[in-house]
């Protein structure tokens, strides 16, 4: 069973997504690869996970991946991750 059907939270490519269009727009956060990680752990804890079973599930992620309402949240959530990690920065430097 379990090895049958995996599962995945789907909101994880979500916030990849919006994250890679986030950057673009906002160049004054930055985006080396730890702020991108603590960035998005951040907006992630704070979404409600949204999960699907595969192969099922990557169907339906794809579909979800465009809603725009999804993508309107998660990107609320990226913008207050990023102000955060601004704030106090994990990165060494960059
Ligand atoms: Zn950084």
């Amino acid at each position: 069973m379990v090895e049958k059907y995996s599962f995945k939270n789907y909101m994880e490519d979500v916030v990849v997504d919006v994250y890679r269009e986030f950057y673009r727009g906002y160049p004054q956060y930055c985006n080396c690869p730890r702020c991108s990680a603590d960035i998005l752990v951040l907006a992630l804890s704070k979404l409600k996970g949204r999960y699907a079973v595969s192969p099922e599930g990557e169907i339906f992620a794809k579909l979800s991946r465009e809603d725009r309402q999804v993508r309107a949240d998660a990107l609320v959530m990226i913008i207050e991750a990023a102000e955060v990690v601004a704030k106090q920065p994990n990165h060494v430097r960059c």
